[in-house]
C-alpha cells in the first residue's frame, strides 16, 4: 500500500528521553519556559479557535500582507462558507473580546498554538508552525512599550538565546505613515523600472513594506530615499532612544528606522527580536502597536500592543536545559508478580513528585531491560523478582554511575530513598 506522508512543511514533534538535543525536546521546554516568565509578568492565557472566518485576516492582516495575498489555508466549509486556518493569533483575540464585548476594558494576555502559512519552507520557516504571543490590550502608548522589551530582555534570559539583538523603530501616527508614504513614492517613482518585480507591485498597493526588500537594486536605491526618521515627531524619537538606554544593560537594542513589520495593522511603536545564528529567517519574534485595530473590526476604540514569537525558532536558538530531575526506571522481572510489584510503583510515585518512575511495560529478559533504561538516561533502576518479593526487598542499581555495585534495599529503605530523591 503507498505510504502516507506528512505535509509538506508540517513536523511532528516527538520528545526523546535519550537525545535531549533534539529540536522536539527543545521545542516543549521552550514552552514550558515562556509560560513560566508570562505567568511571572502576570499575564493571563487566551486559546481561541484555529478556525476562524476569512474575512477576519481580510480585514485585520490586511488585503495587501504576503500572509493574505498568498499564504492563507483557506478552504469552503460543507456551508460553503469560506473559513481559514489561522495565520497569526492577534486578530483572533481582538474578535474574541468584541464578541464578549470585554473590548472596552484592558487586558494583558498570551496565547500559544500552531499556526498556519503557506510558505516555501526552509530552514526555519514551515507551514505548520507554533506561536507564543502576548497582547497589552486597553494600554495607550507609554509603559506598555517597556513591558513589551522587558518580557523580550527576560525571554533572551531564560532561553539562553544566542547573540540576540532587539530592532526598534517608531512608525508614527497614521497621519506620519501617511506624510512618509506619500514622500517615499514621489521619490520612487522616477526609478519605478529599476525596483525589483516585487517591489514595484508594493509600490501601489503598500509602499512601506518596500522598506523590508531583499532586492538589492531596491535596497540600493532606498540608501538616499526619505527616512521615516525625518517625519517622526520628536517626542517618538526620544521614546526610542529612552527605551534603548534603559535596557541597554540587559539586551543589544538597535533603533533601526527602516522596521516596518509586514502586517499592516501596525502603527506607532514596533520591534523585532533577530540572532544572526539562524541564517536567513533570522527574526524569532516580532510586534508593535495596533491602535486602529478593534475599531477596525467592528469594536470599540482599543489602544494596543503586542508581539508574537515562533517557537521553533526559539527552539533553535535556545541554549536552555531542562531541570535535572531523579528518573528511575521501575523493572518487573516476570509478569507473573505483575500486581504485587505495580502496587509497590504506585505507592512510590505518590511519594516524591519531582522526580519520574518509568515503569516497564514490555516482557523481555532483565538485560535487555537493563538496556532500556541506560538508553532512556535513568538514573537508577529499581528491579523487582519474585524472590525480592518474597524476602521484602528490591535491588536498586545507580545507572549514572557505571562502576556502583547493585543493592538490595528494604521496601521501608527504599521509600526512605525515593522520598528523598531530587
Ligand atoms: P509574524 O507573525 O510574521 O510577525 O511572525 C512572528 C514570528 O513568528 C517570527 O518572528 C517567526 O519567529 C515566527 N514565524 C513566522 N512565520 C513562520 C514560519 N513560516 N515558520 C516558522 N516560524 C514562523
Amino acid at each position: 500500500m503507498e505510504k502516507i506522508h506528512s505535509l509538506t512543511g508540517m513536523m511532528d514533534l516527538i520528545s526523546s528521553k535519550a537525545d535531549k538535543e533534539d529540536l522536539s525536546n527543545k521545542v516543549f521546554l521552550t514552552e514550558k519556559l515562556l509560560k513560566s516568565i508570562f505567568e511571572n509578568f502576570s499575564i493571563s492565557e487566551i486559546r481561541t479557535p484555529a478556525l476562524e472566518d476569512t474575512n477576519l485576516f481580510k480585514r485585520s492582516v490586511g488585503d495587501t500582507s504576503d500572509i493574505v495575498n498568498k499564504e492563507l489555508y483557506s478552504f469552503l466549509d460543507k456551508n460553503k462558507k469560506s473559513i481559514t486556518l489561522r495565520p497569526e493569533g492577534t486578530a483572533s483575540v481582538i474578535r474574541s473580546l468584541i464578541e464578549k464585548k470585554i473590548d472596552g476594558d484592558t487586558h494583558k494576555l498570551w496565547y500559544l498554538g500552531p499556526m498556519w502559512r503557506y510558505e516555501r519552507p526552509q530552514k526555519g520557516r514551515y507551514r505548520q508552525f507554533y506561536q507564543a504571543g502576548v497582547e497589552m490590550l486597553g494600554y495607550e502608548e507609554g509603559i506598555s512599550e517597556f513591558e513589551m522589551i522587558s518580557i523580550i530582555c527576560e525571554i533572551n534570559r531564560e532561553l539562553r538565546i544566542e547573540n540576540p539583538v532587539i530592532k526598534i523603530n517608531h512608525l508614527g501616527s497614521n497621519e506620519t505613515k501617511k506624510n512618509f508614504c506619500d514622500a517615499l513614492i514621489k521619490y520612487l517613482k522616477p526609478m519605478k523600472s529599476d525596483l525589483g518585480e516585487k517591489d514595484i507591485a508594493r509600490l501601489e498597493k503598500n509602499p512601506l513594506r518596500i522598506l523590508d526588500t531583499k532586492d538589492p537594486n531596491t535596497q540600493k536605491i532606498l540608501e538616499k530615499a526619505p527616512k521615516i526618521s525625518n517625519f517622526l515627531p520628536e517626542s517618538s524619537i526620544k521614546m526610542l532612544n529612552v527605551i534603548k538606554d534603559t535596557f541597554s544593560k540587559d539586551c543589544e537594542i538597535n533603533i533601526d528606522y527602516s522596521l516596518v513589520r509586514g502586517l499592516d495593522y501596525y502603527t506607532g511603536f514596533v520591534f523585532e527580536a533577530v540572532s544572526s545564528n539562524l541564517g536567513a529567517q533570522d527574526a524569532y519574534l516580532g510586534g508593535g502597536r495596533y491602535d486602529g485595530l478593534c475599531k477596525q473590526l467592528g469594536g470599540k476604540e482599543l489602544p494596543a500592543i503586542g508581539m508574537a514569537m515562533g517557537i521553533e525558532r526559539l527552539a533553535l536558538l535556545s541554549n536552555a536545559v531542562e531541570e535535572t530531575k531523579s528518573s528511575i526506571s521501575f523493572i518487573i522481572i516476570s509478569s507473573t508478580i505483575a500486581a504485587n510489584a505495580y502496587k509497590i510503583a504506585h505507592d512510590l510515585r505518590s511519594l516524591n513528585k519531582k522526580i519520574s518512575i518509568d515503569v516497564q511495560l514490555s516482557e523481555g529478559s532483565l538485560k535487555s531491560k537493563l538496556r532500556r533504561a541506560n538508553k532512556d538516561n535513568a538514573d537508577y533502576a529499581v528491579i523487582i523478582g519474585e524472590d525480592e518479593l518474597e524476602s521484602g526487598d528490591v535491588i536498586v542499581k545507580s545507572l549514572s554511575d557505571q562502576n556502583s555495585e547493585q543493592s538490595n534495599m528494604k521496601l521501608n529503605d527504599l521509600r526512605d530513598f525515593i522520598s528523598n530523591l531530587k
